[in-house]
């Protein structure tokens, strides 16, 4: 197994957690079973207590029109796959100019910006364990049924990319603090905002340490600078625990914590009772 070193506080988007060695996923790799899976970490915490970390290598870096369909590879950054559709007049993959990540993650968590999510134009996906067809996958919002590194992805593809499309997402990322972040921190409950509820119960701009939720977008846990993961997790849990006391709902983490005693079937995020 190859490795490459990894410094979290300057590669993950929250700019923060430790320097680690994280192996590589290359095609002559046939499990991953040990190790757990990440993208860009533009929508993770990474703790002290780190599991074993594995990414895909730049041989998963590509993107090519091959069949009248575009395929991606799952280590392609969405900046470089926005500016292929812009160079070669691609529609549908204009919202990923503002959505950070690489296609395995985006696919993973079904990415996307309002009714523009990346499924809509899903054909398959290919795994580990072969390809899978977007009927035999079930996917919402910010959710997919799929449990194994996606090593490619390939969509529908039509032509006329939309220059007006460009503006309408930078104006709806323009609520949105440029302060390091791993994006929304919580799901939005069904009919309601997770902003709101943070607000609601008084953490809107509530400072522990160096890391709030900030007070442009109460959904975005941002690092002012030096930020620790304790603080945060506090502030996760404290948002968790308020919120289930005062409107009874449970705000589920949109953020993937990266640190084992938070992680798994028991991990106390996942827990409910107050
Ligand atoms: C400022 C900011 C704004 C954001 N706004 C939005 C938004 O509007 N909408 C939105 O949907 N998201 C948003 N995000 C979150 C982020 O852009 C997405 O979640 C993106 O999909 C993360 O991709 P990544 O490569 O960084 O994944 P990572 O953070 O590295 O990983 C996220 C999850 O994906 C899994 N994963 C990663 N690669 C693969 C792979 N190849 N195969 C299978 N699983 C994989 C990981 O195991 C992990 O569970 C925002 C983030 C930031 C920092």
């Amino acid at each position: 197994m190859r490795y490459k070193t990894i410094d979290f506080s300057k590669y993950s988007s929250f700019k923060m957690g430790p320097t680690l060695e994280v192996a590589l996923l290359e095609s002559s790799i046939q499990s991953i079973d040990s190790y757990y899976l990440i993208g860009s970490c533009n929508n993770t915490l990474v703790g002290p207590q780190t599991p074993n970390l594995i990414t895909l290598s730049k041989e998963y870096d590509f993107i090519k029109i091959e069949n009248e369909r575009l395929v991606i590879g799952g280590a392609t950054p969405s900046g470089k796959i926005a500016s292929f559709c812009k160079k070669h007049n691609i529609a549908n993959f204009e919202f990923l100019s503002h959505l950070p990540g690489k296609l395995g993650g985006l696919v993973y968590m079904n990415a996307g910006l309002k009714e523009y999510e990346i499924f809509n134009l899903l054909i398959d996906v290919s795994t580990l364990s072969g390809r899978k067809q977007k009927s035999e996958i079930e996917y919402g919002y910010r959710y997919t049924t799929i449990t194994e590194p996606i090593l490619q992805a390939s969509f529908e593809l039509e032509y006329g990319f939309d220059v007006k499309k460009l503006e309408m997402f930078k104006d709806m990322r323009s609520n949105q603090p440029s302060t390091p972040s791993a994006g929304s921190c919580f799901k939005n409950p069904k009919g309601d905002y997770a902003g709101r509820l943070i607000e609601a119960v008084g953490l809107k701009g509530f400072m522990r340490g160096a890391i709030c939720f900030s007070k442009e977008h109460a959904n975005f846990l941002v690092n002012n600078g030096g930020g620790v993961f304790e603080d945060a997790i506090w502030l996760i849990q404290e948002a968790q625990k308020r919120v289930f006391d005062k409107f009874d709902i449970w705000l589920e983490c949109e953020i993937v914590v990266l640190d084992e005693r938070y992680m798994g079937s028991n991990s106390p995020l996942l827990k409910k009772e107050v």
